[in-house]
């Protein structure tokens, strides 16, 4: 079993005081949770909506799931933390759009007495933000990191020096720098031997940024350095931080003409598994939504009951003025030789890979 941190910041609520039992207080069965996700930039927030929706009304909850739209979307989603609250919702998790400009709304969700649960996506700059449930996100950096280097070695056709191109996520999640400095853990020494040569220069994440997580921000980020940089070159690898991205990548250089280079990914978006079996994408990372969600409804029912809730992490998530008492999963790397093992849970993922054997 994961041991419980015994730190002072797990009470929950808001309203215990010091001296108090650290299990939470507890509310009643059958009331309001409310789950505020942020735009579908990627199929793993699709899933989570239905799950959440049927997880949560299955162990006898009321299930209030809202997205917030593609555009405007901060504003929305602070209408729709805003509303939840107003609505007496005992427990709110949130999948943030921007987990900096949340506060107004968490600090409202605790004073109503409320728990507050970041979901994937860490809510900084307040104490308001009682447990973080994620998958381990530096650990899924350094899996990408150590995919583009052994894809290099496999699949480059030709020895080091290798080049490549660096991208990362949007700046507004929190999770962009914990995948780029995961991954920088494993690539920045190879950078420094000289094994990699970053083409455009371009390794701050200021330059390497993917506003929005968006397609075409990646495609047309990757057509310019195409056409600044790889004129007469070839380019042998792309740290790609999700597939949704690694697609976009690939297609900029696909229709530049130019050989297919190794390039990373993170989801298994069904579309990027069936690209790395036909050989297009590298890797993918699978991050089993079922089991994100699973795991948060587990703590919902600990508040819930009153119970203390599961954490095993109590260190990694500072958000500026608290450190989260978190719940991290274990992320695994996906390649085309271990694919059919790694989504052997994964019924839906299993059948594509199957059909290509
Ligand atoms: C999630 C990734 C996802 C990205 C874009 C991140 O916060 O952790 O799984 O690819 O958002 O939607």
């Amino acid at each position: 079993a994961l041991g419980l941190t015994g730190c002072s910041t797990e009470r929950g609520g808001g309203t215990a005081e010091p001296g108090e039992s650290e299990a939470p207080a507890g509310f009643e069965a059958g009331a309001t949770i409310g789950v505020a996700l942020p735009d579908k930039t990627s199929e793993n927030w699709v899933l989570a909506g239905q799950l959440f929706t049927d997880g949560l009304e299955a162990a006898g909850f009321q299930a209030d799931v809202q997205y917030a739209p593609a555009s405007n979307t901060v504003a929305e989603q602070q209408n729709q933390i805003q509303a939840m609250v107003t609505a007496g919702a005992k427990v709110i998790v949130i999948g943030a759009k921007d987990g900096k400009q949340l506060s107004t709304q968490v600090e409202a969700a605790k004073d109503a007495g409320a728990y507050v649960i970041a979901y994937d996506r860490l809510i900084e700059n307040t104490e308001a933000v009682d447990y973080y449930v994620a998958f381990d996100n530096f650990k899924v950096g350094q899996l990408q990191g150590q995919a583009l280097l052994d894809g290099l070695e496999a699949n480059a056709g030709h020895d080091a020096p290798y080049n490549v191109e660096l991208f990362s996520g949007s700046p507004d999640d929190a999770n962009s720098s914990v995948f780029f400095n995961g991954a920088m853990d494993v690539l920045q020494p190879a950078i420094d031997d000289g094994t990699l040569v970053v083409g455009s220069g371009q390794t701050e994440i200021g330059q390497t940024a993917t506003q929005g997580w968006l397609a075409e921000n990646a495609q047309e980020r990757m057509d310019g350095i195409l056409t600044s940089t790889y004129g007469s070159e070839e380019l042998d690898g792309v740290l790609s931080p999700n597939d949704t991205l690694a697609r976009a990548i690939l297609t900029s250089v696909d229709q530049a003409g130019k050989k297919q280079p190794v390039v990373t990914g993170q989801d298994s978006e069904v579309e990027s598994v069936k690209w790395i079996m036909e050989d297009r994408q590298y890797s993918t990372i699978n991050k089993d939504t079922a089991l994100l969600v699973e795991q948060t409804i587990k703590m919902v029912g600990q508040l819930q009951e009153g119970t203390e809730v599961d954490v095993n992490d109590s260190e990694q998530y500072d958000n500026g003025v608290k450190v989260v008492p978190s719940y991290l999963l274990d992320p695994v790397i996906v390649t085309k030789d271990n694919a059919a093992e790694a989504y052997a849970n994964v019924p839906s993922l299993l059948e594509i890979v199957e059909s290509y054997e």
